[in-house]
């Protein structure tokens, strides 16, 4: 194999002016070293081993004191607004197909059956993660009256409230399930979808 002749290059180091493969040799090769490690790495591979385990564990003993002081003063403020992240608000149904998740809000809508009788109806409380039951049961307690789930035209459940409490029915709501805001309620008067808050 003919190599080509290497042209005679001498490093001479800049901290103890040797050529740069003798600061081993030299007067003070730790001061060398940082030198030898920007400019020589070639000359002295285990330098930049060395320099990276010491690297690695300056990084260690910084997390190590960030860790020891982070109830202090020093510790760094927490970064706000990570944690508002939105929540995943699609569902997966059984086929794999993605289905929007319905507009978080409740429906109220009074309606008059058999002349004067009179229904309140309530939808969508499920969708606050309220079970239907269970507000159905309170619903008929606090009002004493009838309540119960029913499906609604669209097969989804719903509640029918025996009587007009229309105008109740927010307050208790928002007490009772602090999950729903005010303002996710709405009254159908007259077709017209009319917010509570
Ligand atoms: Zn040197």
């Amino acid at each position: 194999m003919a190599e080509k002749p290497q042209p005679v290059q001498v490093l001479y180091c800049q901290v103890c002016s040797l050529p740069a493969e003798y600061c081993e040799f030299g007067p003070d090769f730790e001061k060398c070293k940082p030198w030898l490690i920007q400019n020589a790495p070639d000359i002295y591979p285990d330098l930049l081993k060395e320099a990276d385990n010491q690297a690695t564990d300056k990084v260690s003993e910084k997390l190590q004191s960030i860790g020891i002081s982070s109830d202090g003063a020093a510790a760094p403020p927490a970064t706000s607004g990570t944690s508002t992240s939105k929540k995943e608000e699609v569902k997966r149904l059984p086929g794999g197909k993605i289905k929007k998740k319905d507009k978080q809000e409740v429906i109220i809508e009074k309606v008059v059956r058999n002349k004067r009788k009179c229904v309140t109806i309530v939808k969508g409380l499920e969708l606050f993660g309220v079970k239907l039951s269970d507000a159905s049961k309170k619903l008929g307690k606090k009002f004493a009256t009838g309540a119960s789930v029913v499906k609604g035209p669209t097969e989804k459940e719903q509640i029918d409230v025996q009587g007009d409490i229309a105008y109740d029915i927010v307050e208790f709501i928002t007490s009772t399930w602090p999950d729903v805001p005010e303002a996710a309620i709405y009254f159908i008067e007259d077709g017209r979808k009319v917010s509570a808050a």
